[in-house]
Protein backbone atom coordinates (compact mmCIF):
# COMPACT_ATOMS: atom_id res chain seq x y z
CA UNK A 1 0.00 0.00 0.00
CA UNK A 2 1.29 3.11 -1.04
CA UNK A 3 -0.98 5.83 0.65
CA UNK A 4 0.57 8.29 2.66
CA UNK A 5 0.11 11.05 4.74
CA UNK A 6 2.67 14.10 4.66
CA UNK A 7 2.36 17.84 5.57
CA UNK A 8 3.32 20.81 3.27
CA UNK A 9 4.78 23.57 5.04
CA UNK A 10 3.46 26.62 3.39
CA UNK A 11 4.16 30.51 3.94
CA UNK A 12 0.38 30.81 4.91
CA UNK A 13 0.58 27.32 7.37
CA UNK A 14 0.69 23.98 7.27
CA UNK A 15 -1.22 21.69 4.65
CA UNK A 16 -1.87 18.02 5.78
CA UNK A 17 -2.23 15.61 2.73
CA UNK A 18 -3.56 13.90 0.98
CA UNK A 19 -5.84 16.81 0.15
CA UNK A 20 -8.38 17.54 -3.07
CA UNK A 21 -8.20 20.98 -4.59
CA UNK A 22 -11.44 21.72 -5.57
CA UNK A 23 -11.55 23.77 -9.28
CA UNK A 24 -13.10 27.63 -8.86
CA UNK A 25 -14.90 28.80 -12.19
CA UNK A 26 -13.25 32.28 -11.73
CA UNK A 27 -11.77 33.36 -14.15
CA UNK A 28 -13.60 31.03 -16.78
CA UNK A 29 -17.10 32.95 -16.33
CA UNK A 30 -18.01 36.41 -15.78
CA UNK A 31 -18.09 35.33 -12.22
CA UNK A 32 -16.91 32.97 -9.96
CA UNK A 33 -19.94 30.71 -9.55
CA UNK A 34 -18.67 28.06 -7.32
CA UNK A 35 -20.62 27.96 -4.27
CA UNK A 36 -19.27 28.89 -1.06
CA UNK A 37 -17.35 26.10 0.47
CA UNK A 38 -14.21 27.40 2.45
CA UNK A 39 -15.28 27.60 6.11
CA UNK A 40 -17.82 24.81 5.59
CA UNK A 41 -15.82 22.18 4.76
CA UNK A 42 -12.82 22.38 7.14
CA UNK A 43 -10.12 20.29 5.22
CA UNK A 44 -11.01 22.31 2.14
CA UNK A 45 -9.79 26.03 3.11
CA UNK A 46 -7.67 25.42 -0.80
CA UNK A 47 -9.01 25.79 -4.28
CA UNK A 48 -7.53 25.24 -7.56
CA UNK A 49 -7.43 28.21 -9.54
CA UNK A 50 -6.38 28.63 -13.67
CA UNK A 51 -3.98 31.18 -13.87
CA UNK A 52 -4.78 31.85 -17.65
CA UNK A 53 -8.19 32.55 -17.82
CA UNK A 54 -7.52 35.21 -15.15
CA UNK A 55 -5.08 36.88 -16.72
CA UNK A 56 -7.00 36.93 -19.51
CA UNK A 57 -9.92 37.82 -17.48
CA UNK A 58 -9.52 41.44 -18.21
CA UNK A 59 -11.89 43.33 -15.76
CA UNK A 60 -11.06 41.07 -13.06
CA UNK A 61 -7.29 41.49 -14.04
CA UNK A 62 -7.69 44.92 -13.57
CA UNK A 63 -8.99 44.81 -10.00
CA UNK A 64 -6.54 42.41 -9.16
CA UNK A 65 -3.66 44.65 -10.79
CA UNK A 66 -5.12 47.40 -8.90
CA UNK A 67 -4.47 45.86 -5.44
CA UNK A 68 -7.93 43.76 -4.71
CA UNK A 69 -6.46 40.84 -3.59
CA UNK A 70 -7.30 37.55 -5.17
CA UNK A 71 -8.75 35.91 -2.70
CA UNK A 72 -10.84 38.68 -1.57
CA UNK A 73 -12.15 38.66 -4.97
CA UNK A 74 -13.14 35.02 -4.54
CA UNK A 75 -14.62 36.28 -1.32
CA UNK A 76 -12.92 33.41 1.01
CA UNK A 77 -10.18 34.10 3.55
CA UNK A 78 -7.14 35.60 3.25
CA UNK A 79 -5.25 31.96 4.91
CA UNK A 80 -6.83 29.76 1.84
CA UNK A 81 -4.50 27.67 0.14
CA UNK A 82 -4.29 28.28 -3.73
CA UNK A 83 -2.47 26.17 -6.24
CA UNK A 84 -2.45 28.02 -9.70
CA UNK A 85 -2.22 25.82 -12.45
CA UNK A 86 -1.04 27.34 -15.59
CA UNK A 87 -4.53 26.60 -17.64
CA UNK A 88 -2.50 24.27 -19.90
CA UNK A 89 -5.54 22.18 -20.70
CA UNK A 90 -6.70 25.03 -22.88
CA UNK A 91 -3.45 24.54 -25.01
CA UNK A 92 -5.11 21.14 -25.82
CA UNK A 93 -6.12 22.59 -28.97
CA UNK A 94 -4.90 26.17 -29.62
CA UNK A 95 -1.79 27.72 -29.45
CA UNK A 96 0.49 28.61 -26.41
CA UNK A 97 -0.21 32.33 -25.51
CA UNK A 98 2.14 32.46 -22.52
CA UNK A 99 5.81 32.04 -21.52
CA UNK A 100 7.15 30.47 -18.23
CA UNK A 101 8.09 33.85 -17.01
CA UNK A 102 4.98 35.23 -17.74
CA UNK A 103 3.22 32.57 -16.29
CA UNK A 104 5.45 33.01 -13.09
CA UNK A 105 4.64 36.85 -13.15
CA UNK A 106 1.05 35.71 -12.67
CA UNK A 107 1.25 33.12 -10.16
CA UNK A 108 3.23 35.72 -7.87
CA UNK A 109 0.97 38.31 -8.51
CA UNK A 110 -1.94 36.22 -7.58
CA UNK A 111 -0.26 35.42 -5.11
CA UNK A 112 -0.55 31.65 -5.17
CA UNK A 113 1.07 29.39 -2.91
CA UNK A 114 1.20 26.38 -5.59
CA UNK A 115 2.43 27.13 -8.81
CA UNK A 116 1.82 25.14 -11.38
CA UNK A 117 4.12 25.11 -14.35
CA UNK A 118 3.22 25.80 -18.35
CA UNK A 119 2.40 22.45 -20.23
CA UNK A 120 0.98 21.23 -23.22
CA UNK A 121 -1.19 18.32 -22.86
CA UNK A 122 -1.16 15.58 -24.69
CA UNK A 123 -4.28 14.07 -27.04
CA UNK A 124 -5.48 10.90 -27.82
CA UNK A 125 -6.21 12.57 -30.79
CA UNK A 126 -2.49 13.31 -31.93
CA UNK A 127 0.13 11.17 -33.19
CA UNK A 128 2.83 9.87 -31.39
CA UNK A 129 5.52 12.39 -32.94
CA UNK A 130 3.13 15.24 -32.11
CA UNK A 131 3.15 13.93 -28.17
CA UNK A 132 6.42 13.22 -28.01
CA UNK A 133 7.03 17.19 -28.86
CA UNK A 134 4.52 18.33 -26.21
CA UNK A 135 6.31 16.07 -23.33
CA UNK A 136 9.59 17.40 -24.48
CA UNK A 137 8.11 21.16 -24.98
CA UNK A 138 6.55 20.72 -21.58
CA UNK A 139 9.91 19.55 -19.70
CA UNK A 140 11.52 22.82 -21.47
CA UNK A 141 8.70 24.99 -19.82
CA UNK A 142 9.03 23.56 -16.82
CA UNK A 143 12.89 23.90 -16.27
CA UNK A 144 12.60 27.40 -17.63
CA UNK A 145 10.15 27.83 -14.64
CA UNK A 146 12.57 26.06 -12.23
CA UNK A 147 15.38 28.74 -13.24
CA UNK A 148 12.99 31.61 -12.62
CA UNK A 149 11.62 30.76 -9.74
CA UNK A 150 12.39 32.32 -6.24
CA UNK A 151 10.38 32.99 -3.17
CA UNK A 152 8.17 30.70 -0.64
CA UNK A 153 5.73 29.43 -3.37
CA UNK A 154 5.98 25.69 -3.97
CA UNK A 155 7.06 25.23 -7.56
CA UNK A 156 5.25 21.99 -8.98
CA UNK A 157 6.80 20.69 -12.55
CA UNK A 158 3.77 19.51 -15.00
CA UNK A 159 4.55 16.14 -16.26
CA UNK A 160 3.17 13.77 -19.13
CA UNK A 161 3.49 10.81 -20.85
CA UNK A 162 1.26 8.14 -22.39
CA UNK A 163 3.25 5.17 -21.61
CA UNK A 164 5.43 4.82 -18.06
CA UNK A 165 8.55 4.80 -19.02
CA UNK A 166 8.52 8.66 -20.53
CA UNK A 167 6.44 9.67 -17.04
CA UNK A 168 9.39 7.99 -15.01
CA UNK A 169 12.40 9.08 -17.23
CA UNK A 170 11.12 12.58 -17.33
CA UNK A 171 10.33 13.00 -13.40
CA UNK A 172 14.23 11.64 -13.38
CA UNK A 173 15.14 14.31 -15.65
CA UNK A 174 13.60 16.93 -14.43
CA UNK A 175 14.84 16.23 -10.96
CA UNK A 176 18.19 16.16 -12.15
CA UNK A 177 18.13 19.46 -13.88
CA UNK A 178 16.17 21.73 -12.35
CA UNK A 179 14.94 22.37 -8.34
CA UNK A 180 11.06 21.23 -8.13
CA UNK A 181 9.04 20.51 -5.05
CA UNK A 182 7.19 17.86 -6.17
CA UNK A 183 5.41 16.83 -9.70
CA UNK A 184 1.64 16.96 -11.32
CA UNK A 185 0.91 14.54 -13.81
CA UNK A 186 -1.14 15.66 -16.40
CA UNK A 187 -3.05 14.53 -19.54
CA UNK A 188 -5.16 12.13 -17.39
CA UNK A 189 -8.62 13.47 -18.77
CA UNK A 190 -8.71 12.06 -21.98
CA UNK A 191 -7.85 8.61 -21.12
CA UNK A 192 -9.83 8.50 -17.48
CA UNK A 193 -12.39 5.67 -18.86
CA UNK A 194 -9.26 3.43 -19.11
CA UNK A 195 -8.59 3.17 -15.31
CA UNK A 196 -5.95 0.42 -15.86
CA UNK A 197 -3.45 2.55 -18.17
CA UNK A 198 -3.91 5.71 -15.88
CA UNK A 199 -2.96 3.60 -12.47
CA UNK A 200 0.02 2.26 -14.57
CA UNK A 201 1.17 6.03 -15.00
CA UNK A 202 0.66 7.42 -11.49
CA UNK A 203 2.54 4.37 -10.14
CA UNK A 204 5.02 4.85 -12.60
CA UNK A 205 5.01 8.79 -10.93
CA UNK A 206 4.81 7.25 -7.58
CA UNK A 207 8.04 5.25 -7.86
CA UNK A 208 10.03 8.10 -9.47
CA UNK A 209 10.02 10.05 -6.92
CA UNK A 210 9.59 10.56 -2.69
CA UNK A 211 8.27 14.10 -3.25
CA UNK A 212 5.12 15.76 -3.44
CA UNK A 213 2.60 13.81 -6.24
CA UNK A 214 -0.60 15.80 -7.78
CA UNK A 215 -2.51 14.69 -10.30
CA UNK A 216 -4.36 16.61 -12.55
CA UNK A 217 -8.41 16.55 -13.04
CA UNK A 218 -9.30 13.21 -11.51
CA UNK A 219 -10.00 13.98 -8.27
CA UNK A 220 -14.18 12.67 -8.70
CA UNK A 221 -15.52 10.01 -6.51
CA UNK A 222 -14.33 6.81 -8.39
CA UNK A 223 -10.66 7.80 -8.46
CA UNK A 224 -10.08 8.94 -5.17
CA UNK A 225 -9.79 5.95 -3.57
CA UNK A 226 -7.49 4.42 -6.37
CA UNK A 227 -5.54 7.85 -5.68
CA UNK A 228 -5.04 7.66 -2.51
CA UNK A 229 -3.94 3.70 -2.12
CA UNK A 230 -1.09 4.66 -5.43
CA UNK A 231 0.05 7.10 -2.50
CA UNK A 232 -1.16 10.50 -4.59
CA UNK A 233 -0.40 13.42 -2.34
CA UNK A 234 -3.23 15.61 -4.18
CA UNK A 235 -5.72 16.03 -6.65
CA UNK A 236 -8.00 18.73 -8.14
CA UNK A 237 -11.49 18.45 -9.23
CA UNK A 238 -14.63 19.93 -10.99
CA UNK A 239 -16.51 16.82 -10.74
CA UNK A 240 -18.54 18.27 -7.96
CA UNK A 241 -19.55 21.53 -9.85
CA UNK A 242 -20.45 19.35 -13.55
CA UNK A 243 -22.47 16.55 -11.76
CA UNK A 244 -24.42 19.15 -9.91
CA UNK A 245 -25.51 21.01 -13.56
CA UNK A 246 -26.44 17.67 -14.72
CA UNK A 247 -28.64 16.92 -12.10
CA UNK A 248 -26.24 14.13 -10.47
CA UNK A 249 -26.10 13.66 -6.63
CA UNK A 250 -22.78 12.28 -5.63
CA UNK A 251 -23.15 9.35 -3.25
CA UNK A 252 -20.67 8.46 -1.18
CA UNK A 253 -18.83 4.71 -1.53
CA UNK A 254 -21.26 4.35 -4.38
CA UNK A 255 -21.11 7.22 -7.52
CA UNK A 256 -23.36 9.11 -9.34
CA UNK A 257 -27.09 9.19 -9.19
CA UNK A 258 -29.35 10.93 -11.59
CA UNK A 259 -31.56 12.26 -9.44
CA UNK A 260 -34.65 11.66 -11.87
CA UNK A 261 -34.03 8.02 -10.54
CA UNK A 262 -34.90 8.90 -7.34
CA UNK A 263 -37.81 10.78 -7.51
CA UNK A 264 -40.31 9.40 -4.89
CA UNK A 265 -37.67 9.53 -2.28
CA UNK A 266 -38.21 11.86 0.48
CA UNK A 267 -35.07 12.68 1.65
CA UNK A 268 -31.55 11.69 -0.32
CA UNK A 269 -28.98 8.97 1.61
CA UNK A 270 -26.81 11.66 2.76
CA UNK A 271 -26.70 13.36 6.76
CA UNK A 272 -24.18 16.34 5.07
CA UNK A 273 -25.21 19.90 6.32
CA UNK A 274 -27.16 20.09 3.32
CA UNK A 275 -29.16 17.58 3.08
CA UNK A 276 -29.65 16.12 6.19
CA UNK A 277 -32.49 18.34 7.30
CA UNK A 278 -34.25 19.06 3.40
CA UNK A 279 -36.26 16.93 1.49
CA UNK A 280 -35.15 16.05 -2.53
CA UNK A 281 -37.77 18.45 -3.55
CA UNK A 282 -35.75 21.03 -1.85
CA UNK A 283 -32.72 20.13 -2.90
CA UNK A 284 -33.61 19.59 -6.68
CA UNK A 285 -34.35 22.81 -7.28
CA UNK A 286 -31.61 24.23 -5.44
CA UNK A 287 -28.46 24.07 -7.50
CA UNK A 288 -26.27 25.37 -5.27
CA UNK A 289 -27.36 23.26 -2.59
CA UNK A 290 -26.75 20.23 -5.13
CA UNK A 291 -23.19 21.56 -5.57
CA UNK A 292 -22.30 21.99 -2.21
CA UNK A 293 -23.45 18.41 -1.60
CA UNK A 294 -20.91 16.81 -3.87
CA UNK A 295 -18.33 18.51 -2.44
CA UNK A 296 -19.17 16.89 1.20
CA UNK A 297 -19.55 13.37 -0.94
CA UNK A 298 -15.79 14.21 -2.02
CA UNK A 299 -14.87 15.35 1.28
CA UNK A 300 -16.82 12.02 2.78
CA UNK A 301 -15.07 9.86 0.51
CA UNK A 302 -11.48 11.40 1.95
CA UNK A 303 -12.74 10.94 5.50
CA UNK A 304 -13.78 7.84 5.02
CA UNK A 305 -10.62 5.99 3.20
CA UNK A 306 -8.49 7.87 6.28
CA UNK A 307 -10.52 6.65 8.70
CA UNK A 308 -9.93 2.89 7.40
CA UNK A 309 -6.09 3.73 7.40
CA UNK A 310 -6.24 5.50 10.66
CA UNK A 311 -7.87 2.76 13.04
CA UNK A 312 -5.46 0.09 11.07
CA UNK A 313 -8.35 -1.37 9.21
CA UNK A 314 -7.50 -3.79 6.08
CA UNK A 315 -7.41 -1.03 3.23
CA UNK A 316 -7.44 -3.66 0.71
CA UNK A 317 -10.17 -5.05 1.94
CA UNK A 318 -12.19 -2.37 2.08
CA UNK A 319 -11.46 -1.21 -1.58
CA UNK A 320 -12.74 -4.98 -2.35
CA UNK A 321 -15.63 -3.43 -1.08
CA UNK A 322 -15.63 -0.11 -2.68
CA UNK A 323 -15.25 -1.39 -6.06
CA UNK A 324 -16.98 -4.21 -6.11
CA UNK A 325 -20.41 -2.90 -7.81
CA UNK A 326 -17.95 -1.98 -11.19
CA UNK A 327 -16.44 -4.50 -13.09
CA UNK A 328 -14.29 -1.91 -14.97
CA UNK A 329 -12.50 -0.10 -11.69
CA UNK A 330 -12.51 -3.40 -9.86
CA UNK A 331 -10.25 -5.06 -12.97
CA UNK A 332 -8.18 -1.84 -12.67
CA UNK A 333 -8.25 -1.65 -8.58
CA UNK A 334 -6.86 -5.71 -8.94
CA UNK A 335 -3.75 -4.80 -11.35
CA UNK A 336 -3.17 -1.98 -9.26
CA UNK A 337 -2.94 -3.93 -6.32
CA UNK A 338 -0.80 -7.12 -7.80
CA UNK A 339 1.68 -3.68 -8.74
CA UNK A 340 1.57 -2.48 -6.03
CA UNK A 341 2.51 -5.81 -4.07
CA UNK A 342 5.50 -6.36 -6.34
CA UNK A 343 7.01 -3.45 -5.00
CA UNK A 344 6.94 -4.38 -1.57
ZN1 LIG B 1 -25.39 15.62 1.33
Amino acid sequence: MLYRRRTLDLSRGALETPVLFPVRNIGKRSSDNTPEYVGTIPEFSVAMINTRSIRNREPMWNRLTDGVPLRKEMDVPEDTIVFADSGGFDFSSGDVDTTPAQTLDTQRQLDADIYGTVDLPLSRENRDAENDRRVEQSTKYALEASDLHDGDSLLIASVHGYDPQTVRNNIRYLEKNGHFDGYALGSMVPIRTDYKKVSKLILAARTATDKHLHVYGLGGLVYQPLLLYLGVDSFDSSAFIRSAGNRNYLVPGFGGEALRNVESMEYLPCPCPVCGQRCLDDIREDRTALTQHNLWALATELRRFRYVAESDRDIEEYLDLRFQGNPVTQRAYETAKQQVRRLS
